[in-house]
């Protein structure tokens, strides 16, 4: 719909997979798994509705579609958001609780190492205004965090990210993402 779609496309391309960009509910009917990227999760949420997806997506959502959200697409995923539009929906794909824009206005953008759960090596990422996780249900796993703050969360199939994996030569977390969406 909007945000740092290429990106994306282009990771899943070089794991050779094929990427789909989906907008509108065939496209969508015809894929395995999505991911959702970052962007304006206010003006995802809206252009989901204007273009039919909202129910097809929310039904695949509720059948078990393998989702990656990252940013503004862990927001659009999520259970809860705060600090939203009060017309923004939340999915409800994976039982966690986002904070809009948590990272604070002074300090929009930046980049840190993280230790990730089941990753070697440290994974360097890319905060753009980013949100960060509040709460989380029982059944989600916590792969990594900043200052105490979830960033990287999963549910069974379904991988979110606080940050921009897309936006780094870094094709760990696509990789990841792939292997759990078989
Ligand atoms: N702050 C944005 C939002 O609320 C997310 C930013 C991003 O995706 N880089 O949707």
């Amino acid at each position: 719909m909007q945000g740092a779609v290429r990106p994306h496309a282009r990771a899943i391309e070089a794991l050779d997979a094929e990427p789909v960009t989906v907008r509108t509910p065939d496209q969508l009917a015809g894929v395995d798994s999505l991911i959702v990227p970052g962007g304006e999760s206010t003006t995802i949420s809206k252009l989901l509705d204007s273009s039919g997806l909202a129910g097809p997506l929310a039904a695949r959502l509720a059948d078990g579609l393998p989702v990656l959200g990252t940013c503004a697409g862990m927001i659009v995923l999520a259970s809860e958001v705060l600090d939203g539009r009060a017309d923004q929906r939340a999915y409800g794909a994976i039982d966690l609780t986002v904070r809009r824009n948590a990272f604070g206005r002074q300090v929009d953008s930046f980049e840190a190492d993280l230790d990730v759960t089941g990753l070697d090596d440290p994974y360097h990422a890319v905060f753009i205004r980013a949100p960060f996780v509040e709460a989380v249900g029982d059944g989600v796993e916590v792969l990594a965090s900043v200052d105490g703050h979830p960033v990287l969360c999963r549910q069974g199939p379904v991988l979110v990210s606080a940050f921009h994996p897309e936006l780094t030569d870094d094709l760990r977390l696509h990789e990841l993402f792939l292997a759990l969406a078989g």
